[in-house]
């Protein structure tokens, strides 16, 4: 449900934010790069956001006796090859298998470096992230060209986005946006945007030698074909995006659901879980945190939509009625810590994104 708009504005939003995380407080913002071991042969790397502010996701290396496999590419071609360089130091074996947790480019779109990096590699997706990356990947260079080209046009003629005369300011945000846009599209310009080669649609296992991974669906979710990556034997999942730390992203997907996919986990043997984006968590707590306020507001929307009526232009008043039934205020304490970009972030792709969420699917049932 609206996922473009949202995506397209996800890295704007985050560009524009300033200040500074409390210390001590996890934030959406990430600055620098970190690579952690969390058990033997598996390594976590986290990636600074991109230029323009685009969040990055998290990068899960999972080693083998024969042969490697990872867990989403990352947003920006530098970053996916600064990361096999590591990988290259960690082990001498080939990364074999590079899995897509979902289709959204801060987790893809460094396919094309391990594709040249490792002939013979298998770039394994869910059948319907398969099927969008296929599309939205060529739309994507497309409409990035579109767009430097637009701006480039305005920051030469001095004008907003209306066409009228801007300000000094202004002009100097867009000519700052149009270098960093340009210097984005430099790593993409001759740069080969790689979509999956195995797509799967239930479970199954990959044997890397002496280790097996599970590659599992657990329904729709964040979006409607998340893949998660399980190791029993170092009791790990990768999640992508089903999880989102510190702030959960929910604007879209498919929420009771999503709920569902993260109480799954819950019951799992697991004792690490990776997020798409942000801390690394050794207990099921936030993970508990998401699925419980997911299915609060997913219950009061389901309450409100038969109360209020089933067109769509009552998604208004129901954002009212179900905000002022829960703990809002509660909840996005809980999440954002008072961090300014974090409840920037709960704002924008949190709450009430996912009112309207729930309320698309109560409309479409
Ligand atoms: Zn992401």
């Amino acid at each position: 449900m609206r996922l473009a708009p949202v995506l397209l504005s996800l890295g704007l939003a985050l560009g524009q934010l300033a200040a500074q995380a409390p210390s001590g407080v996890p934030s959406v913002r990430s600055t620098e790069r970190s690579a952690t071991k969390v058990a033997e042969g598996i390594y976590v790397i986290r990636h600074p956001d991109a230029p323009n502010g685009f969040p990055q996701g998290n990068t899960t290396v999972v080693i083998g006796s024969r042969s490697v496999l990872v867990v989403d590419s990352d947003y920006m071609p530098s970053s996916a090859r600064e990361d096999i360089a590591q990988i290259k130091q960690w082990t001498d074996k080939p990364v074999r298998y590079l899995v897509n947790t979902h289709w959204h480019f801060d987790h893809t779109f460094g396919n094309g470096a391990y594709a040249a990096a490792f002939p013979g590699l298998d770039i394994i997706a869910h059948v319907e992230t398969a099927t969008q990356m296929v599309g939205w990947n060529a739309a994507w260079r497309k409409g990035f060209v579109e767009r430097n080209a637009a701006l480039k046009q305005r920051v030469e003629a001095g004008v907003d986005a209306a066409g009228k005369p801007a300000g000094d300011s202004a002009r100097a945000a867009a000519k700052r946006q149009l270098e960093t846009r340009e210097r984005i599209w430099s790593e993409f310009e001759h740069y080969q945007i790689t979509d999956p080669t195995l797509r799967f649609d239930r479970d199954f296992q990959i044997d890397l030698g002496n280790r097996t991974v599970w590659i599992k669906y657990l329904g729709r979710g964040n979006t409607t074909g998340d893949a998660v990556v399980y190791v029993p034997d170092a009791k790990l999942i990768a999640t992508g995006d089903l999880l989102v730390h510190p702030v959960p992203y929910l604007a879209g997907g498919h929420p009771a659901e999503l709920a569902a996919g993260l109480e799954t986990i819950g019951r799992m043997d697991v004792s690490t879980i990776v997020p798409g984006h942000g801390e690394i968590q050794r207990d099921k707590a936030f993970l508990r945190s998401v699925a419980e306020f997911i299915r609060i507001v997913v219950a009061q929307v389901d309450k409100d939509f038969f109360t209020y009526g089933t067109s769509w232009g009552n998604v208004a008043k129901i954002k009212e009625s179900v905000t002022a039934a829960i703990d809002l205020p509660g909840w996005r304490q809980r999440f954002t810590k008072g961090d300014p970009d974090n409840a920037s972030f709960f704002d924008n792709f949190t709450y009430p994104g996912l009112i309207e969420a729930a309320y698309a699917v109560a409309w479409g049932r």
